[in-house]
């Protein structure tokens, strides 16, 4: 099995500080490390879709500093095909400035070249879109990107898929081209403007007919909403080290899979998610194909 999976979307890099306490206001400390890691929510997807055997392009844009150098660095390292990606001239590549102490986080993102990205450096990729079986892409770069992104989905007959993450509602424009979307609860509710107590009956009765829905719960496990109905599926229980990144080890598993139809797609989600929730960091802890393969054989016995 090989896929063709077209992401677009975000790339920082994360710039990690982790020290004993966090400074007050105006004060000074000395930190403990310092670590870099490439980051955000469409580079993370395509390095975890990557991992997992599939041929992987990327439509984007970093700035022309040093974190742009070595975000493309990484993403080469890992075999994603970064012919799509921009580079912004006099802007700085996206970053999430991550500091860790007292067991919590502060993080502070500057989205940078990401908001860059314009319809025309999309346009400039059509040949991306043509070799797509699926086009995956989440919310961390401009609305009319995701839609144009969409809409070359669609003319090309790729299957439009989209983490709506972070969560903000969705015009109809763009719902009328989403073949599958992967919120989780928060971003289910703000997608589709839905109350705090909205039901699984008032989901079914928004859904588009020809959108499948499929929701990711957590250490719950992933249910999935059509005009047919609702199906669960539990979670496997795994001893939990660092949840960071589940949601787009998941994301990758499901358009690395989706060909191979839903209970596939979500059973090599969930095993993909379940496994990189075991290790800590995000692309760190993302597993290849023959680990989730074994896992399910695991599982099994
Ligand atoms: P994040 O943005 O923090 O990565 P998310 O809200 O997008 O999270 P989750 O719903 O938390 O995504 O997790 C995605 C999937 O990862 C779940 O559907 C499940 O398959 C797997 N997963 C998450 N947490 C656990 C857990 N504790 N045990 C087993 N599997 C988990």
């Amino acid at each position: 099995m090989s896929s063709n999976i077209l992401v677009v979307g975000s790339i920082n890099m994360d710039l990690i500080t982790v020290l004993e306490r966090f400074p007050k206001v105006g004060e000074t400390l000395l930190g403990q490390t310092f670590t870099t890691a490439l980051g955000g929510k469409g580079s993370n997807q395509a390095v975890a879709a990557a991992r997992l055997g599939a041929q992987v392009a990327m439509i984007g844009a970093v700035g022309d500093d040093a974190n742009g150098d070595a975000a493309l660095k990484i993403l080469q390292q890992e075999g994603v095909d970064c012919s799509g990606i921009a580079v912004k001239t006099g802007m700085s590549t996206g970053i999430a400035s991550i500091t860790v102490a007292e067991g919590d986080n502060h993080i502070i993102v500057v989205s940078g070249a990401n908001f860059a990205l314009s319809l025309a450096d999309i346009d400039a990729h059509a040949d991306l879109f043509a070799a797509a079986d699926v086009v995956l892409c989440q919310l961390e770069i401009p609305m009319d990107c995701v839609l144009h992104a969409a809409k070359l989905a669609k003319q090309h007959g790729a299957t439009f898929v989209l983490n709506p993450a972070p969560a903000q509602a969705l015009s109809a424009e763009l719902l009328a081209l989403v073949d599958v979307m992967t919120p989780n609860h928060t971003e289910l509710k703000q997608a589709f403007a839905l109350s705090e107590t909205a039901s699984d009956a008032d989901i079914a009765q928004i859904l588009p007919a020809h959108m499948q829905l499929v929701m990711t719960e957590g250490a719950n496990g992933a249910s999935h909403y059509s005009a047919e109905g609702k199906r669960h599926w539990p979670a496997f229980k795994v001893d939990v080290v660092d949840t960071t990144g589940a949601g787009d080890t998941f994301n990758a598993g499901l358009a690395v899979y989706w060909s191979q139809g839903l209970d596939v797609a979500v059973q090599h989600a969930q095993a993909s998610a379940a496994l990189a929730v075991q290790k800590l960091g995000a692309q760190t802890a993302m597993p290849t194909a023959d680990a989730v393969g074994m896992f399910i054989k695991q599982q099994m016995h």
